[in-house]
């Protein structure tokens, strides 16, 4: 009864469209999870999100579950999870991912949230990417690390700089630890959108410095396709 009270109060509304949801067993109403727009990249080895990191990084598999349209249900789930605190959503979203990465029998051995620049968390108050990773760790059962890799300074925009500034960049922007914990693991980078690939890439080279790692990358969509 005060569940019902409570709910009355504050009613579960749908984060994809804003419609009240009976119940609370999910953040996203029966429309939106019917209707929500999908890649379906995952089975395909060029698809798309592989084929933004081609000649930059070498990735085991690349994939976005969901296409990003202006003004479309997956920008709404995105920004409520981002700036309006709707952390299940992310969660939600994370076990789709989680589904499609055991459909292709994709070996996971630790997620790794794309980290935000402390300054940036601090304002927000948590990093999205980590409910992403939180919701792929509860299918999947494997572990999260929301430690060994930060971000260190703030920096502009990575794309404007040449190759070789970027590497020397990157040490600066990126700072691993616990390399010995992260030998030999297949380890997935998540994030919520990719654009450029950037963040992506810098991410990637920091944790090359890791003996027989094995990276791939996925988020929930990619704001570029
Ligand atoms: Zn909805």
């Amino acid at each position: 009864m005060f569940r019902a009270f409570i709910h009355l109060i504050y009613p579960n509304v749908c984060a994809g469209c804003g419609s009240v949801i009976p119940g609370d067993d999910s953040v996203i109403c029966v429309r939106c999870w019917a209707n929500l727009p999908r890649t379906y990249q995952c089975k395909d080895k060029n698809n798309r999100t592989v084929k933004l990191f081609w000649g930059r990084i070498n990735v085991e598999h690349a994939f976005t579950s969901f296409v990003y349209t202006k003004g479309g249900i997956v920008q709404h789930m995105i920004h409520e999870l981002k700036y309006r605190g709707n952390t299940e959503v992310g969660v939600e979203l994370g076990v789709e991912l989680a589904k499609e990465i055991r459909k292709i029998e994709m070996p996971v051995d630790i997620v790794i949230p794309v980290p935000l620049h402390p300054k940036k968390e601090k304002i927000r108050g948590y990093n999205q990417s980590l409910f992403i990773a939180e919701g792929i760790s509860n299918y999947l059962g494997c572990e999260v690390d929301d430690k060994s890799l930060k971000r260190t300074v703030h920096t502009e925009s990575q794309t404007r700089k040449g190759k070789y500034e970027r590497w020397e960049n990157v040490n600066k922007i990126f700072k691993l630890s616990n390399l010995d914990k992260l030998e030999g693991k297949h380890v997935l980078l998540v994030d919520d959108v990719i654009t450029t690939g950037a963040t992506i890439e810098d991410c990637f080279i920091a944790l090359s410095e890791v003996k027989d790692i094995k990276i791939s990358v996925v988020a929930l969509a990619s704001s570029v396709l």
